[in-house]
């Protein structure tokens, strides 16, 4: 895999200082204006659009090679090659294995520093995440890392936004119109064991993706050819796609419960394809948490994965992020759907809205159509008096009058629903209509407790606020 995007440019050091010949690395965001990723995309160059003359010069061939030749032999080898029960259990293994060389190693590990590994085990995962054949752990972590410091815009390697096909395949083979944004990898590249598989990367990768799946096939149980084309190429064509998912199934399908604001997404689908990274959502938003699962009951081998290493002494400060500020994700993201909710009802006038009237001009216009008082507000009941569950005489006798205490026990302690409804009959408000201490009746269980934004205007249907004072003819 070619697609290698350099993190550093070189500069010059200061002229001035004689001494200061030898020129100093200085990382390209060292100084970033205000939006380094506006910046960026303005100041770099665009290569052309591609096309058909130009097609064959935009081609990363090594890797178009791998994703293209692997699955021939594959489909070669089931059209060919009898596929035995013993050879299929270990090509699953070995799927498992060499996954979770990418997962709990590639990514969790050297992307996502989410744990500490001992020696033997970054050796060992170093190896099987090899046998994934993706590219050293150096070049993949830059552009995981830049994947999830610029996710959704161009200055990400496999940004979601220039379609399912691309996400998934589409960078891999074919080269960006843009240079994706700077990583820093600084940590891996004084990393002894990343050194040593840069340094063996084709010998290491040889050996883990073929020459093992094969030998354990043919030593075993004789199967050599079966070893070589299911547990060597099938399994890695599983293993490609599985890895591809991550970065476009895991943008495209499922829920968005800890943040909205870009494409991850959790669905259960997609960690099953994925060795368990397919809650994506929660992983961009505690990239450092070495879960991507946070309930028992979800599917996320590689977290059961680090935690066992952990349990026999090869794994140590495995990191989680604060409950406490993972909730806080969740529940502003529950809020954000209750307030749709709310934005869909049809609630009670608000008080700002209704006239202000005093308890003889309620009378005067009680003479010419029912109204009544309760809880401080005057209610127009014509239109329910014939549907008043209670008879329409317990209205009728009502009208011109306070009926608070008629209403919350006095004749019938009315539920919280008649109190809603009641709340959508208001007309006007009593002036000096609340008792004392009784204030909470005068708002409909129902909006005791509202989703409101930090911001809400006073207006709003969601803000409380005093009545005015002037008085007004009942609408
Ligand atoms: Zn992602
Ligand atoms: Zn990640």
């Amino acid at each position: 895999m070619s697609a290698v995007v350099e993190t550093l440019n070189v500069r010059a050091a200061p002229s001035g200082s004689a001494s200061c010949k030898a020129k100093e690395i200085v990382p390209e965001d060292a100084n970033p204006p205000d939006n380094y990723v506006v910046w960026n995309l303005k100041n770099q160059k665009r290569l052309p659009p591609i096309t058909l003359s130009n097609i064959l010069h935009n081609i990363y061939w090594v890797s178009f090679a791998v994703v293209t030749v692997n699955p021939a032999i594959a489909i070669w080898g089931f059209l060919n090659v009898k596929l035995s029960m013993t050879t299929f259990v270990w090509s699953v293994i070995y799927y498992f294995i060499t996954g979770l060389g990418i997962t709990a190693g590639y990514h969790r590990l050297w992307a996502h520093r989410s744990y500490n590994a001992s020696r033997p085990l970054q050796y060992y995962l170093a190896f099987t995440g090899a046998g994934a054949v993706q590219g050293s752990i150096k070049w993949w972590s830059r552009g995981h890392r830049a994947h999830h410091r610029y996710t959704d815009t161009d200055l990400d390697p496999y940004n979601a936004h220039k379609g399912f096909w691309w996400a998934h395949i589409g960078w891999i083979v074919v080269r960006a119109r843009y240079k994706s944004g700077v990583a820093d990898v600084s940590d891996l590249s004084r990393n002894e064991v990343v050194k040593w598989q840069q340094r063996w990367y084709i010998t290491v990768t040889l050996l883990s993706a073929y020459v093992i799946p094969t030998l354990v096939a043919g030593l075993a149980w004789g199967d050599w050819w079966g070893g070589f084309v299911f547990a060597g190429a099938a399994r890695l064509c599983f293993v490609h796609h599985s890895t591809f998912c991550v970065n476009s199934l895991a943008h495209w399908l499922g829920d968005t419960p800890f943040d909205d604001k870009h494409t991850p997404r959790d669905h259960m689908i997609t960690a099953l394809v994925t060795i368990g990274e397919g809650y994506h959502n929660f992983h961009h938003q505690f990239p450092m948490d070495y879960r991507n699962a946070i309930k028992w009951y979800q599917y996320d081998p590689t977290k059961w994965f680090i935690w066992c290493m952990k349990f026999i002494g090869l794994a140590s400060h495995l990191k989680v992020f604060p409950e406490n500020e993972v909730k806080k994700g969740q529940l502003a993201m529950q809020l954000k759907k209750l307030r749709e909710v709310q934005d869909g009802v049809t609630w009670a006038p608000h008080e700002d809205g209704l006239p202000v009237t005093t308890w003889e001009s309620f009378q005067d216009q009680s003479l010419k159509r029912p109204l009544v008082v309760v809880a401080g507000h005057i209610h127009d009941v014509s239109a329910f008096l014939d549907e008043h569950p209670g008879g329409r005489h317990l209205l009728t006798k009502n009208i011109g009058k306070d009926a608070t205490t008629a209403f919350f026990g006095g004749v019938y302690d009315h539920s919280n629903a008649a109190h809603n409804l009641l709340s959508m009959m208001r007309v006007g408000v009593l002036q000096g209509g609340q008792q004392h201490g009784l204030q909470d009746r005068g708002v409909p269980p129902s909006q005791r407790l509202r989703v409101a934004r930090y911001n809400e205007p006073g207006d709003s249907p969601y803000a409380s606020s005093a009545c005015s004072d002037s008085e007004a003819v009942l609408s």
